[in-house]
């Protein structure tokens, strides 16, 4: 990516750096909020626990989002400061392969900022970003924290979600929407009302999400067998376990 800073790959902490590097450039270029940088800490500390690797359970968690993705009616993936900073163009390859729309999508919204973001993944090869019509509102929620588009998230039967604030993610839920929530702490209440959690660092998942996507795609068995083997609780176990007894170098 161009605006990578020149890190040796063979660093140890090359990821960790990288991800740094990419919020803060994400910060002064006015798409990531201030409050992104401490997400971005608290984020950075679980997935030190987990051994900045994807676990088994997050990789099941992948492939049933991607089934999800794919056999969705009308399905969008969300974006925010942290995300589009951190994988813009893994994300709209993502949005292409499994025929989503990409939305952006606020906790601290902002003309300015959502403008900056959409304009950045048009800049990564997005054609239509969604997310400037505000024009649908999540039932539940204080009227800036509410904004949706009425024919993207409004609409959508499945919206996948990275590093979404609580209280949004429960009130997506009670919409009855299908949530799928990338998320490092298996304990935000984010993850634990998702149809899938996925319990990994956004950077892995999305590329690992489109991965699965491009295997499952015309293949509506494989899929339905995706989804119906996947099991919430377990994923969520799984990764508590491997953070409480993780081994640390
Ligand atoms: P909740 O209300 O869901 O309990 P929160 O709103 O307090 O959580 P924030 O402080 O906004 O959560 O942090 C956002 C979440 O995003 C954290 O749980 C953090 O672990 C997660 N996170 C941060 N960076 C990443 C990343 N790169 N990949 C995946 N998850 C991340």
């Amino acid at each position: 990516m161009s605006e990578d800073v020149d890190l040796p790959e063979s660093h140890p902490r090359y990821e960790s750096l990288l991800t740094r590097h990419r919020i803060e450039a994400g910060v002064d270029r006015g798409i990531t909020s201030r409050q992104g940088l401490i997400a971005q800490g608290r984020g950075e500390a679980f997935d030190y626990l987990l051994g900045e690797r994807t676990i088994d359970s997050a990789d099941d968690a992948e492939r049933a989002a991607a089934a999800h993705l794919l056999s969705a009616e009308h399905p969008v993936v969300s974006v925010n400061g942290n995300a589009a900073a951190l994988v813009p163009g893994e994300l709209v390859e993502l949005a292409e392969v499994t025929g989503a729309d990409l939305e952006v999508n606020l906790f601290n919204r902002t003309e300015e900022r959502i403008e900056a973001i959409a304009k950045y993944l048009r800049e990564h090869g997005a054609t239509d970003v969604k997310g400037l019509t505000a024009d649908g509102r999540i039932p539940g929620l204080d009227h800036e924290r509410a904004k949706v588009d009425a024919d993207g998230i409004g609409a959508a039967d499945v919206v996948l979600v990275p590093l979404e604030d609580g209280d949004r993610a429960e009130a997506l839920g009670e919409m009855g929407k299908t949530e799928l929530v990338i998320d490092l702490n298996p304990q935000s209440r984010s993850a634990e009302v998702a149809t899938v959690p996925i319990i990994d660092n956004i950077i892995r998942a999305i590329p690992t999400i489109t991965e699965h996507a491009r295997d499952l795609r015309g293949d509506p068995d494989a899929q339905r067998d995706a989804i119906e083997t996947f099991d919430a609780d377990s994923a969520l176990t799984a990764a508590e376990r491997t953070i409480r007894e993780g081994d640390l170098e």
